[in-house]
């Protein structure tokens, strides 16, 4: 879609710090991170919610999940991580393109909420 910001982020038009790329995948670093890593995971094509998209490509995306958030703890030395997606404008998601969170989380950063975390 033109006006999706990841789709332009997809497409190389606007610049983005790529983690992980696949056919269908592509993770990169948030430009406005809660911590350090913190990296969005989405399906290259467009669907709006995870209630838009086909079921066999949320399982791919979730796959890149599973494989990338030991991975990102990794590279900050993160001893955990919040993984979250906002569901739906009512929920807190202010780019309308399916997008997972991997947010880094360190023993002194206050233990706060998923929902204060990312919305
Ligand atoms: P949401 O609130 O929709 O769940 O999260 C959207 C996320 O996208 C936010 O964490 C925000 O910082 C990030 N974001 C918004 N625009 C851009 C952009 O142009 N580039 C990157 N890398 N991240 C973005």
């Amino acid at each position: 879609m033109d006006d999706c910001i990841f789709c332009q982020i997809v497409a190389g038009d606007i610049p983005s710090r790529t983690v992980y790329e696949d056919d269908d995948v592509l993770a990169f670093l948030d430009a406005n991170p809660l911590a350090p890593g913190h990296t969005l995971v989405i399906p290259k094509d467009h669907h709006e919610t995870l209630n838009d998209l086909p079921e066999d490509l949320g399982s791919e995306v979730m796959a890149a999940l599973h494989r990338l958030t030991p991975a990102v703890e990794d590279a900050v030395d993160a001893p955990a991580s919040t993984v979250a997606f906002n569901n739906g404008e009512a929920a807190g998601q202010e780019v309308p393109h399916v997008h997972g969170h991997i947010v880094p989380r360190f023993e002194d950063d206050g233990g706060r909420t998923i929902h204060a975390l990312v919305s």
